[in-house]
């Protein structure tokens, strides 16, 4: 048996696959319809759409087949992503060099006849394939051929779909001058949080963060200059907060940052590092700094209400100063 070797073109092959999110989803009617058409057009038992991934290859969808994956080694899709614009035909696999000792062709579900139709990006990339395969040895007509290509451009279709749903999908939880988490992403994100940290019990912190009296940055410097410096701070917050912190713009000069599993005390040092990070950084025209309300469920105290709370917290920072950090006091 052999193994098919790598595309040459293999790590723009498994990013491009990626993007696509397909791998590990759940069925879906509108593949399984093409993979039915692919059976009933090809007289063949058995038919799927195969993802080849970095080891294995994964079905989207399949008939006639148990398994939800196999080993890359042993699959004949494999071989047939290596020329991307053909249907390669194995007319039967036991007397075929590649295949004649695949565990597919020696045991169940005992394999002779493949044909797999590359599904291919609009980069040239084969991500998989939609294939037949019969139990006993046989050729495939030209008009076969021809229509399981055309059904592999309609899985491309579907992938293309969904590929634009989750695009957009991320766009629309992004900040559109700081590229960071928007509000709205910070909404969904805290009631996770929440429900999360009340299951868990663990407590939970947050962080309600405005910049200092930017109006008169934006009116000294101008508005492209005060646009600046917001994706400083954004990006000077997401440099200073941990990996599993959440930093989102709240909107307009004010930031929110979810700080899960963090007790108060903890919530006041984060909020210290991000408040000095900000006052040490190298400032074009003027010192930036903000003020900070930090609120707290604790593992006994747990409510929805720690916006509520640290923007009460942000105004006593305001009224104190400003650039500090203050908790809500119960
Ligand atoms: P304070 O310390 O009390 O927070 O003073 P402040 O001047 O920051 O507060 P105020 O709420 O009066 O002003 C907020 C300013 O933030 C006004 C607004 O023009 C500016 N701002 C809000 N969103 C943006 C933005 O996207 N870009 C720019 N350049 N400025 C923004
Ligand atoms: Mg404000
Ligand atoms: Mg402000």
């Amino acid at each position: 048996m052999q193994a098919a070797p790598l595309p040459a073109n293999e790590a723009a092959r498994l990013s491009a696959l990626e993007r696509y999110a397909i791998l590990d989803t759940i069925e879906e009617q509108a593949y399984d319809d093409i993979t039915y058409l692919a059976s009933c057009i090809c007289h063949a038992p058995i038919a799927a759409i195969s993802l080849v991934d970095a080891q294995r290859q994964w079905f989207k969808s399949k008939m006639g087949l148990a398994a939800a994956e196999m080993s890359r080694d042993i699959a004949f899709c494999a071989h047939a992503i290596l020329s991307p614009g053909e249907v390669m035909v194995v007319n039967d696999a036991s007397y075929d060099r590649r295949f004649e000792d695949n565990p597919l062709v020696t045991t169940d579900p005992h394999a002779r006849f493949y044909a797999g139709a590359p599904l291919v990006t609009g980069d040239g990339e084969a991500l998989g394939t939609i294939c037949v395969i019969d139990l006993v040895p046989r050729q495939m007509a030209d008009e076969e051929r021809m229509a399981l290509q055309a059904l592999s451009r309609q899985v491309m279709a579907q992938l293309e779909l969904r590929r634009h749903v989750v695009e957009l999908d991320k766009l629309s939880n992004l900040d559109g001058l700081t590229g960071i988490y928007n509000r709205r992403a910070l909404d969904l994100r805290l009631h996770e949080e929440y429900l999360r940290a009340e299951r868990m019990h663990t407590p939970l912190s947050y962080l309600q963060i405005d910049v200092d009296l930017f109006k008169t940055y934006n009116d000294s410097y101008g508005h492209l200059a005060g646009d600046e410096a917001l994706r400083a701070v954004a990006g000077l917050l997401r440099e200073t907060a941990r990996g599993y912190d959440f930093v989102a713009r709240y909107g307009g000069e004010e930031f929110g940052v979810i700080l899960p599993t963090t007790d108060g005390q903890s919530a006041l040092d984060m909020a210290e590092r991000l408040r000095m990070a900000i006052e040490r950084a190298a400032w074009k025209h003027r010192p930036v700094t903000v003020s900070i309300g930090i609120a707290t469920n604790t593992p006994e105290r747990q409510a929805h209400g720690l916006l509520e709370q640290a923007d009460q917290a942000l105004y006593r920072a305001k009224q104190q100063g400003r650039n500090r950090a203050i908790h809500y006091a119960h």
